[in-house]
């Protein structure tokens, strides 16, 4: 008998026979992933780093309460910085992480010009993964987020990192490029709101993994479903179902995209992007969104 060539969760350590149900954020990085929440939950000791870095320079800026940063969830600004930033920076450091700094300027109506800067990951040419993203008016701010190398030519660099990927074989995923890309759009845009609302006293995003196997019995037997179309016209389904762990209740959110498979098969999926359990009845509330759907919704 010969050995199977196996793979391994970077954060849960779970081993992955398949190589196709391996999820991948960073181009020519070793680090792969069982589930989504194992991204966020890796990922999440870097999400707040970031964020608390923001806080600090806009303490010592004094720009805590700057006006832009109303525009900060505003989706246009968000969808426009990652599918054609402006300007695009690399950061690599003694690991060869690449960090990919975006900015973009808009200008809303009647306002004074403003710049959305998001720090992301690049998977085959596209952004895959947010860390970290917000608005400004402060060219010191602005300036902050300038490190690395420039890419003069972004449009040119991401087909050169599309032809390294395929010579690498990883057109063996899955699933359809764009889709992969719309999928990993609205899982940043969801987990940036997420972050946004949470409350620091709700469940830590470093424990989201210790509730991964509740995913499985929300999809399964949900309290609630709600059903919304958003403002690409894609159809998002809630799930949410409340329990109890050691004596303290919980809610367990499931926030999933109904995507249409290609003409082989002939049943559609709901693809879970972004799971999290929640202690906050009003965050809970925030996602009982659209029209409710009675009973349980098997696929
Ligand atoms: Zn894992």
């Amino acid at each position: 008998m010969r050995r199977k060539k196996i793979f391994y969760c970077t954060n849960c350590k779970k081993i992955i026979y398949d190589i196709e149900k391996l999820l991948l954020v960073e181009q020519g990085r070793c680090n792969c992933f069982c589930s989504e929440n194992c991204i966020v939950e890796f990922h999440a000791p870097l999400l707040e780093y970031m964020e608390r870095e923001e806080h600090s320079l806009r303490a010592e800026m004094n720009l805590l309460d700057e006006p832009a940063l109303a525009y900060k969830n505003e989706e246009e600004f968000f969808k426009q910085t990652m599918g054609k930033p402006d300007k695009v920076w690399l950061d690599k450091n003694e690991l060869g992480e690449e960090f990919y700094y975006f900015q973009s300027q808009f200008t809303p109506d009647g306002e004074a010009p403003l710049t959305k800067i998001l720090v992301c990951y690049l998977f085959n040419g596209a952004p895959s993964f947010v860390l970290f993203q917000t608005c400004t008016r402060s060219k010191e701010l602005i300036k902050e987020y300038q490190t690395g190398e420039r890419i003069k030519n972004f449009l040119e660099y991401q087909k050169d990192q599309k032809i390294v990927a395929e010579n690498e074989n990883f057109e063996e995923l899955p699933m359809e490029p764009q889709l992969i890309e719309l999928i990993e759009q609205k899982r940043s845009h969801f987990l940036a709101l997420l972050l946004e609302k949470r409350l620091p006293t709700d469940i830590p995003l470093e424990s989201f993994g210790l509730y991964e196997s509740y995913l499985p019995k929300t999809l399964e037997g949900p309290d609630e479903v709600y059903q919304y179309k958003d403002d690409d016209g894609e159809e998002i389904y809630t799930y949410i179902r409340s329990f109890e762990k050691d004596g303290i209740s919980f809610f367990y959110l499931a926030v999933c995209l109904h995507v249409s498979t290609d003409m082989e098969k002939d049943e559609d999926v709901l693809v879970p992007i972004l799971t999290f359990p929640s202690l906050d009845g009003e965050l809970y509330a925030d996602y009982k969104k659209g029209e409710q759907l009675t009973g349980s919704l098997k696929n």
